[in-house]
């Protein structure tokens, strides 16, 4: 139930997999709370086909979240859609401020804000965003169909998105800066294995070309004697970054990538925030949903034990 004085016990910043699964314990130790996101799912949603979570030999992003969701209401905890805007302590609880501009309050905050897109900085990227450029395989693939696109990256996440994309377009080149591919060798190797897919090593895109919707792009290297590539669509795939503006708010400490830094229970330096999920340096290095759901646990069991010892 939200309640209607907005006081809670706790306030879950954040609607991906470690919030959702916070709330799931949050409910199991009957702890008064508010979740609340901007898009539920996260970056979960996005996800093309996750085949590494237990139980789920091979599920969509999309449909793991919504029975997660569905967890979550089953035990009477609506999920609120919109943005935290602005988090300051006042007295002994914290004021949440809502771009819809909601005022909410609680004892305690579990920020799980997960991480966004990086942008790679190509002199004329912002230029093309939507016009053939994208940062979600998952919401874009459908486009090119039979054509031909480019992935820039060498991690799991650029593996996963060439490796869609080759299950739709006619041609993939993989373009990335490093002389091997990292992450899951399982990937990699399907990498290998797949016709469509062209990798393209040691290599950075220069410049993107193209009058109104992207046409071509520039090489750093030649590439077969051609320094340039006649594409349809761009697909950027070099990781992300943290969500800066609430942690810079509560002046939480970071490590240097900016990732919050938390305690083995989820506790960040200071009293009363939790964090969890990929914004933590804890999951930081592995940055997965079941990494993302365990510290959502972690961090509701020991916000549980805290308002315990408040009484
Ligand atoms: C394409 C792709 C494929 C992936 N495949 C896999 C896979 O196969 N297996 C796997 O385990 N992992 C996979 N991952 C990684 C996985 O999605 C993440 O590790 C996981 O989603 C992290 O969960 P999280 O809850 O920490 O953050 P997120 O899922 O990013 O959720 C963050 C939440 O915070 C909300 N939020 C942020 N700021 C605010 C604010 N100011 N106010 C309110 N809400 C806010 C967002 O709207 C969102 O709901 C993949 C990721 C991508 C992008």
């Amino acid at each position: 139930m939200i309640d209607k004085k907005n006081i809670y016990s706790l306030i879950i910043v954040g609607a991906g997999p470690a919030a959702l699964t916070a709330s799931i314990y949050a409910s199991r130790y009957n702890i008064n709370h508010l979740i609340i996101g901007e898009a539920i799912g996260g970056l979960a949603f996005e996800a093309h086909k996750i085949c590494n979570f237990p139980t789920e030999f091979e599920i969509k992003g999309a449909e793991l979240v919504s029975k997660i969701q569905k967890h979550v209401e089953s035990l009477g905890n609506p999920i609120m859609i919109d943005k935290v805007v602005g988090i300051n302590r006042e007295n002994n609880q914290f004021k949440l401020t809502t771009q819809s501009n909601k005022e909410l309050f609680a004892e305690t905050i579990l920020l799980a804000l997960g991480t966004r897109y990086r942008q790679s900085n190509l002199p004329n990227e912002k230029e093309f965003i939507g016009k053939g450029l994208s940062y979600c395989v998952t919401c874009d693939a459908m486009f090119y169909k039979d054509k031909v696109v480019a992935v820039i990256g060498g991690s799991d996440n650029a593996q996963m998105a060439s490796l869609h994309l080759s299950e739709i377009a006619k041609k993939v080149y993989q373009i990335y800066r490093k002389d091997k591919l990292q992450g899951e060798t399982f990937l990699i190797n399907q990498i290998k294995n797949n016709k469509k897919i062209e990798v393209i090593y040691n290599t950075e895109i220069s410049e993107i070309e193209g009058n109104g919707k992207i046409e071509s792009i520039k090489l750093n290297n030649p590439y077969k004697g051609k320094n340039k590539i006649d594409i349809d669509g761009l697909f950027i795939e070099t990781g992300t970054v943290p969500q800066k503006v609430l942690i810079e708010e509560l002046s939480l400490e970071t490590n240097n990538a900016g990732y919050i830094k938390v305690e083995i229970n989820q506790t960040t330096s200071q009293e009363g925030v939790w964090a969890a999920g990929d914004i933590t340096n804890g999951s930081n290095n592995v940055h997965q949903i079941i990494t993302a759901c365990s510290e959502g646990a972690i961090a509701a069991e020991d916000i549980s034990k805290f308002l315990q010892n408040k009484k």
